[in-house]
Order: structure tokens, then C-alpha cells, then sequence
């Protein structure tokens, strides 16, 4: 079978990773001239670990990342809410950990032996011939293949060209997202709340810290540091001293939040994984535990089901009911965070272990 995949973000290249475990070759062509280093950091909870050890990986991973063994939510003057232990809640699926985006990137790139990557390349036009796929790439070449797989991210040309009108959804907030050389004591993930206003770190290693702020997208401008510090300026302890202290020369990655319409992304002879078929808000931190199931799932599929048809619908039934699941529970935490610190606190601190255990329970079991 020869197999075109679309973008190598996570999805692209952990699905390039599962099918040759398979066994099956496959081109990825990557728009980018390099590998792509969007995004500051990631934080990977038990189920996407599990599914980089499904993808033989995850020993590696866990020499570069750090281990997160707490998460902590707190109020914007640094009142405990809640505080969850994630060693003991993952325990059995896989450990948690912080990791540079570009390390789980190098690690999943590094692993290809058979797959070719093609940087600086993307598909301008696709459509069926004679049975396969044919594929128009952007230096005016056609190519035929059996399958094509966009992992081409949450702006999918592929979801426009194929699926015609489905957009993305701005959601109303946006993110700031940096990396900031002190770790400021901070040992868990922590993160603090005020109606509308979220501050995340979580530390990447003893003397690193990842922090990630949102904020309604009419309260931004430029994207700027001197903007998060007057942002955030009434949070107390912890995390505003950590705001307090980044150098205005930090450079911040600032985009919008947005999610992909539920859909049944499914075409003759084409599929689309990742963030192409499901961005969500990142309030489950699901996106990359997603891309890596989808990538594991998709493989077994194939390998196990000798016609495509069927095994790309039994591929959309297996991730159906999960990526729904999370999808929601990310509206439902957004809707949370955006309610008065009145619901919102008092929510927390009664059930907030509850909520946490109610939300990600459902992605313990095996794939
Ligand atoms: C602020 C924020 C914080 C997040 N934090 C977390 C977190 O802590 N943990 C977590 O699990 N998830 C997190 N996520 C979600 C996670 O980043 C995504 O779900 C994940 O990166 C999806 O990977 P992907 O490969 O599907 O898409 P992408 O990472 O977007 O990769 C798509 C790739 O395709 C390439 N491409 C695009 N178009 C084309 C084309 N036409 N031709 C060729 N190549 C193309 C792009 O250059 C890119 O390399 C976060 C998201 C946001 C917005």
C-alpha cells in the first residue's frame, strides 16, 4: 500500500511511526521548510504516554521529559482550589510529563527509517482516479496513492478542499504561550483563575518553566510581554511573580484558540487525524494524546482490515465516541472558566477531584 501523508506535526509523524511498525512505507510532505517548532511546550498525560509506548517510544521520552506529578488550580490571589495527584490518577496507563514540543518532534522524526519526509512541500489538489488518490503537489507534480491521511492541523487545507465549508471556530479566548529559565520553586502543574483569565505553568525541568495565559482575544493587541504583565497584573503568588520576572525580551507564541466542527471526516481513499479532524480548546490537554492514538489506531486498522473502505469507517467508529467525550468535557471546563469566580471556586473546591476523575476516567482504558 502506498501511503501519502499530509504534515508533519504530531500526528503526521507518529502516524508515519505506526504504519511502519506495520510495516507500511509512506511519503510525508511537511509545508514547512524544517521541522515544524510551533507551540513552546507540551504536556503529555497517561494516555498519550501510553500511546508512545505503543509506538515504542516512550522510554525515550521519558530520558528528555520531566515527570508531572501534581496539578494544582488556584485562585488568582493563590488560594488552593484543588490539587490532584496525577501519579496516582495515570497510575497503570502511563506517568505524566512536560516536555520541549521540538524534543517529542525530534523523538517521533528521528524513530522513521522507511518513510521518506519531504520538507518545503505541500498538496495543492487531490481527487480519485482509476481507484487511487491522485495527489498535486505544489512543485506541479502528480503522484497516485491508496490512502492519504491530512495531519495538516487545525487549518486542514485538505478538511477545506475536500469537505468543503468546515472552518475552524474561534472560540474567544487566545493564548500566550513561553518558556522562562527559572522554575520559581514550582514543582506540579499549577495553574490560577479568575473569570476568564487563565495562568498555566508547568515546569519542563529543575531550572525551566512552560507558562501558558489566556485571555478573552479583545483584551490583546499585539501579543507582546509589557501586554501579559498589564493582563495578569492583579494575580498574586505564585504565577505573577513568575509573570513579574520574564524579560521583555522572551519571545511568546499568541494565537486564538479554535475548534474543528464535529464531523465525519472520512473520504474515498482519505482521512483526516489530529487536529485536522478535532482542535479542541487545550482545557483537557487532549490534542496531542489524540494525535497519537489516532495515529495507533488507524495503523492497526490498516494492517488488520484488507479493504480500506472498511477499515477507515471501523477507525471512525473506534475514535468517535473518545474524541466527542473530550471535546466536551473541553466546553465544559471553558465554560467554567469563563463563569464567575463565584461558581467557578466553589465548584473546584467541593468537587474539583471529582470533576478531574468524571473528565479523564473515560480515556483510561485501553485502545
Ligand atoms: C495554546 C495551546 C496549548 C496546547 N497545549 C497542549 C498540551 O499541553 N498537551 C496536548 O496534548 N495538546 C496541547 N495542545 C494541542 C496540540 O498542540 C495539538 O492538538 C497538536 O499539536 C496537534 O498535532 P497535529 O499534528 O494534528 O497538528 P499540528 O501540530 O498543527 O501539525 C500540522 C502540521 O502540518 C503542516 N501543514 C499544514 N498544512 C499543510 C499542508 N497543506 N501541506 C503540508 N503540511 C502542512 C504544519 O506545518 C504542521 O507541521 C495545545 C494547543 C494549543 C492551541
Amino acid at each position: 500500500m502506498k501511503v501519502l501523508i499530509v504534515g508533519a506535526g504530531i500526528a503526521g509523524l507518529a502516524m508515519a511511526r505506526a504504519l511502519e511498525m506495520n510495516g507500511i512505507a509512506n511519503v510525508v510532505v511537511e509545508r514547512q521548510k524544517s521541522s515544524p517548532v510551533t507551540g513552546k511546550s507540551i504536556f503529555l498525560l497517561g494516555n498519550a504516554m501510553r500511546a508512545m509506548s505503543d509506538l515504542g517510544l516512550a522510554e525515550e521520552i521519558l530520558q528528555i521529559a520531566y515527570p508531572v506529578a501534581s496539578q494544582t488550580i488556584m485562585s488568582s490571589t493563590g488560594r488552593i482550589l484543588n490539587k490532584v495527584s496525577t501519579r496516582e490518577f495515570w497510575d497503570g496507563c502511563g506517568p505524566c510529563v512536560s516536555l520541549l514540543r521540538k524534543e517529542l518532534l525530534a523523538t517521533l522524526q528521528n524513530s522513521l527509517r522507511i518513510s521518506e519526509t519531504r520538507f518545503g512541500a505541500t498538496v495543492t489538489h487531490t481527487m480519485v482516479r482509476d481507484g487511487k488518490r491522485e495527489v498535486m503537489f505544489s512543485d506541479g507534480h502528480t503522484e497516485e496513492f491508496d490512502l492519504v491521511i491530512g495531519a495538516d492541523g487545525v487549518n486542514s487545507s485538505l478538511r477545506a478542499e475536500v469537505f468543503k465549508t468546515v472552518s475552524p471556530i474561534g472560540l474567544g479566548l487566545t493564548a500566550s504561550r513561553l518558556v522562562t529559565d527559572l522554575s520559581h520553586g514550582l514543582e506540579g502543574w499549577t495553574a490560577m483563575l479568575t473569570r476568564g483569565r487563565s495562568l498555566l505553568a508547568i515546569p519542563l525541568g529543575p531550572d525551566r518553566l512552560y507558562l501558558y495565559a489566556d485571555s478573552p482575544t479583545s483584551d490583546f493587541r499585539g501579543g507582546t510581554v509589557a501586554e501579559l504583565k498589564n493582563l495578569f497584573s492583579e494575580f498574586g503568588s505564585p504565577l505573577g511573580r513568575v509573570i513579574d520576572a520574564i524579560p521583555p525580551e522572551t519571545s511568546l507564541h499568541t494565537d486564538e484558540l479554535r475548534e474543528v466542527p464535529a464531523g465525519k471526516y472520512l473520504a474515498e481513499r482519505l482521512v483526516l487525524i489530529g487536529d485536522a479532524a478535532h482542535a479542541t480548546s487545550p482545557s483537557m490537554a487532549q490534542g496531542a494524546g489524540l494525535a497519537l492514538e489516532d495515529a495507533v489506531v488507524l495503523a492497526r486498522r490498516l494492517k488488520g482490515e484488507p479493504q480500506l473502505g472498511v477499515a477507515l469507517e471501523l477507525f471512525h467508529l473506534d475514535r468517535e465516541k473518545r474524541v466527542s467525550w473530550v471535546r466536551k468535557q473541553c466546553h465544559v471546563r471553558d465554560r467554567m472558566r469563563t463563569s464567575s469566580d463565584l461558581i467557578s471556586h466553589l465548584l473546584l473546591s467541593t468537587v474539583g477531584s471529582v470533576l478531574y476523575s468524571r473528565a479523564y476516567r473515560p480515556l483510561l482504558p485501553p485502545l
